[in-house]
């Protein structure tokens, strides 16, 4: 008996070969099938004139069968039917191979839609039609994402027996309140309307319902985590008003309002006996540290210890440098903890900065109260649970990222945080001079390089790509793609011959990388050429110029990123941007990129103009694998999220089917 688990190769039409070409669009079994949507759909219900058809269109055509008559091959007997099809604006004809039952359906002046792709036969001077689909009624025409020796035709051949029998393998797990509520087809009609749509309102209908299930599914998931981690107990730590306002007062500057909002938010999380999860997002440069800061002094003055986790070993000395410095007035002992580096104490010290080297299984804490990490948006739930301190508690979370996210997007991924957003830039910030350099200009952007570095300064150089791609991949776009590789030996050997050049890109082992990073921030190399792989977050106060080879290559938020990498110390800095890329939609983004300094307006301009997969660092934690629904959606977000918040308040195990389905969709993302 078929089941959605049933492996694809055993259907029918699906042999070994096939099933090795499904599994290549990742379909094993029947529900992978079934859920391998289209990515287009060809609305064939409108008619053409034969009169009308171009050689080498697809096209449909509702024509009378004139004549129609059936021979055989002389070598192997094969049977051939051809047909000539009229309609009132002429005629073309038909052939078909080894489907002798046609005789007996494409009965003599029937009407039919014929769907196929227009051909000419020189030996008659006629015009053929290789028909893929004939109906009785207009169809309109699923179109999926193909390879090679697997077409859409062959996709629709295989589901076309599966959707008559969806009502056997497909339960709802949708209970139908919410269906009514939320206005949704049944999930065997959506599935069938979806691949087989009748009208081309059907795919709207289909869509509607598939979108829903995948956004609310993600709703679910945040909101049960959020209320899991809701159960547990963390430190209630009590705030002291005298000794932050002591601590503010004593800054080099004043904090900005965004800062102040921030951080009083995240000391009334720690005032809760719940645990924090909170996300505090902020550009590159918007003052994060101080902020986190302030929350390490409100858990040390509750007696409880913080733990600060940087990406690399270079950041976590740099934040271990530059935190001691800020608290050095309080009595807070700092330790730093990384692979090369194991000073801390891992009991006595109040903050333990390090890499993700703190997380080994056997180190204990003795009373472990914050995790603050740096560049990081996640931490899964089990790692934090596992950091238990005496008493069972769990220890308080703050994640960090200069990542842009916008609003609608970060409550989709992050639905289970809660989120702090530092919007506004320390006043004493020199703008960082961004231009759209044009290739006549190259030389005079080289000579400027020059003069910085003259001065002392030092020069990023990003490239899209690690090195020319393979042959095959070779095309008109990807071959003049800026590589790091190419672009380092160009500027050693012709350009600046007499300065010192360093590369870096995400081919090299951590430890070369470090090695050149440490180099170039003590100055030791004038240039620094890589790949997307320079570090989020480094600090390089001599650093002026970010020249971007390739712009249009990135989206605008990273694009921001690497533009914070420079203007973090006292000089002017600039931010070059170079394209080969003439399109109107190129010149609109970077120029969006001259204009704006703010990443989260720069985000949003993103996410309408390319969508959401761009967005660095999302796609590694973890963007939902989204067919039907967009991230951008905001209505839809909204309504999923409260209504999923509303179901797991109340209880998800009133309905036993979505329980189970949000079970196996965990387990699911979990596997990936
Ligand atoms: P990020 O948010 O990228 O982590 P940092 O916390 O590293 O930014 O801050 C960048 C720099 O700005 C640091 O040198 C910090 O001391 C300084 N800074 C932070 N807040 C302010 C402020 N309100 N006014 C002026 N400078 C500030
Ligand atoms: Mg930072």
């Amino acid at each position: 008996m078929l089941e959605l688990k049933t492996q694809v190769q055993y259907l029918n039409g699906v042999g070994p070969i096939m099933a090795e070409k499904l599994q290549r669009l990742g379909i094993k079994t029947v529900r992978d099938l079934l859920f391998y949507f289209p990515k287009r759909w060809d609305d064939f219900s409108k008619p053409q004139e034969i009169r009308k058809l171009q050689i080498g269109q697809d096209v449909i055509i509702k024509a009378k069968v004139f004549q129609i008559k059936q021979s055989r091959t002389r070598r192997k007997w094969m049977s051939i039917i051809e047909a000539i099809l009229t309609d009132d604006s002429g005629q073309i004809k038909a052939i078909w191979f080894n489907q002798a039952f046609l005789m007996k359906i494409l009965t003599l002046g029937s009407e039919w839609l014929f769907a196929g792709r227009v051909g000419f036969d020189r030996n008659q001077n006629v015009k053929t039609l290789n028909v893929f689909q004939y109906e009785k009624d207009p169809i309109i025409l699923s179109i999926y994402a193909e390879t090679a020796g697997l077409t859409s035709k062959y996709l629709r051949k295989i589901i076309k027996p599966i959707i008559s029998q969806l009502d056997n393998l497909i339960d709802d797990f949708l209970p139908p309140d919410i269906l009514k509520s939320e206005d949704l087809i049944d999930l065997s009609n959506a599935l069938k309307n979806v691949h087989f749509p009748y009208k081309t309102q059907d795919i709207q209908i289909a869509k509607k319902r598939l979108g829903f299930d995948e956004l609310f599914l993600i709703s679910l998931r945040m909101s049960k985590i959020k209320k899991e981690l809701a159960t547990e107990n963390a430190p209630k730590m009590e705030t002291d008003e005298k000794l932050l306002q002591d601590f503010v007062l004593h800054l080099p500057f004043q904090l900005t309002d965004a800062q102040r909002r921030s951080a009083w938010e995240i000391i009334k999380d720690l005032n809760r006996k719940i645990p924090m999860n909170r996300l505090l997002e902020g550009d590159v440069g918007s003052g994060k540290t101080v902020v986190a800061t302030m929350a390490v002094l409100v858990a040390k003055n509750n007696n409880s210890q913080s733990v600060w986790l940087a990406p690399t070993e270079i950041l976590a000395n740099q934040h271990f440098q530059n935190v001691s410095k800020t608290l050095a007035l309080s009595k807070i002992r700092v330790g730093l903890f990384t692979s090369a580096n194991k000073k801390a104490d891992l009991r006595k010290d109040d903050l333990i900065i390090g890499t993700h080297a703190l997380l080994q299984k056997n180190l204990s804490f003795n009373r472990l109260g914050l995790i603050i990490i740096d560049e990081q948006h996640r931490f899964g739930v089990k790692q934090r649970a596992h950091l238990r301190n005496q008493g069972n508690l769990i220890p308080h979370l703050l994640s960090m990222t200069a990542t842009p996210i916008p609003r609608t997007l970060a409550l989709t991924l992050y639905g289970d945080l809660d989120i702090s957003i530092i919007d506004e830039m320390p006043r004493n910030r020199k703008k960082i001079i961004t231009r759209v350099v044009k290739p006549e200009e190259r030389q005079k952007a080289y000579e400027f390089i020059k003069d910085q570095i003259k001065n002392g300064r030092q020069v990023f150089v990003i490239c899209p790509l690690i090195e020319a791609k393979e042959k095959n991949m070779i095309n008109l776009f990807e071959a003049d793609r800026k590589s790091a590789v190419q672009e380092f030996e160009k500027l050693s050997r012709n350009i600046f011959p007499d300065l010192k050049i360093g590369l870096l890109h995400g081919k090299l082992q951590s430890k070369e990388k470090a090695e050149i990073m440490r180099k170039f921030a003590q100055g030791k190399l004038d240039i620094l050429v890589s790949t997307a792989v320079v570090e989020v977050g480094i600090d390089i106060a001599n650093a002026t110029v970010m020249m971007i080879e390739g712009a249009d290559r990135f989206g605008l938020a990273q694009l921001h990123q690497f533009r914070g990498r420079v203007g973090r110390g006292q000089y002017q800095s600039f931010c070059f941007l170079f394209s080969e890329d003439p399109s109107e939609n190129t010149k609109e983004r970077l120029d969006a990129m001259v204009n704006c300094n703010n990443g989260f307006q720069l985000a949003e301009i993103d996410l309408q103009m390319r969508g959401p997969g761009e967005f660095v660092g999302i796609r590694q934690s973890g963007l939902p694998d989204l067919k039907i629904a967009s991230l951008s959606d905001i209505v839809l977000i909204k309504r999923t999220r409260i209504l999923a918040e509303k179901i797991v308040t109340q209880g998800i195990e009133k309905y036993p089917k979505l329980t189970a389905k949000l079970k196996e969709y965990e387990t699911q993302r979990h596997l990936e």
